[in-house]
């Protein structure tokens, strides 16, 4: 558990741990980095708030120069099941137009929010649009269509917290994946 100790008691098993997180994330900046022109116009766009710290490592793994950007979209609340109710909280800055955009998703699990968020962008007519996701759940996926163009872990059926994902706000601090314990969420 190294460093987040403080969270010792509520983690039941952890899914991905910090090095297995850092050897991936650096191959996926590669994967990206081969995947466009070297004088490609890119906006990586970072889905709030889980995506955050899977962004900023990512980024330095991406061997071209890109802009930041941020959206705030909600889905959860404070359950653990997708309501389907997408909600926009923070709408990006950057005009997109003609230019390639890198959407960074914490995880696809049902696949609405992405849906949502890729529909509505698109309409702003970008060059092209990927998207790169640490965690996968394939298993959950209702809008068969949304799965990334480059994807970190796929994982089972769990509900997951950590290096960016929350329960109710809490565990994004932890640097490793891992499966809460069933007591904290029923
Ligand atoms: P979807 O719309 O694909 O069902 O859900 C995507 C969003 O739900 C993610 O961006 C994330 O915020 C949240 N989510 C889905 N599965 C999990 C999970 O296992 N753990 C956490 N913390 N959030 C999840």
């Amino acid at each position: 558990m190294g460093k987040n100790t403080v969270f010792s008691d509520d983690i039941k098993e952890i899914v991905i741990d910090e090095q297995e997180l850092k050897d991936r994330i650096s191959e996926l900046g590669k994967e990206i980095t081969d995947s466009y022109e070297k004088d490609d116009d890119i906006v990586m766009l970072c889905i709030l708030r889980g995506a955050i710290l899977f962004m900023a490592d990512l980024a330095r793994e991406i061997d071209l120069p890109v802009v930041f950007d941020f959206m705030d979209v909600s889905s959860y609340g404070a359950s653990t099941e997708s309501s389907g109710v997408v909600r926009i909280i923070k709408d990006m800055e950057e005009n997109i137009e003609g230019r390639h955009l890198l959407i960074v998703e914490d995880i696809i699990d049902t696949g609405r929010t992405l849906k949502h968020v890729v529909d509505m962008l698109e309409t702003r007519d970008p060059k092209s649009i990927k998207v790169v996701t640490l965690l996968d759940k394939p298993d959950r996926r209702v809008q068969k269509e949304m799965d990334a163009d480059f994807n970190g872990f796929e994982i089972p059926d769990k509900f997951v917290v950590g290096y960016g994902l929350d329960f109710a706000e809490k565990y994004r601090n932890l640097s490793f994946i891992g499966v809460l314990k069933e007591k904290l969420y029923i």
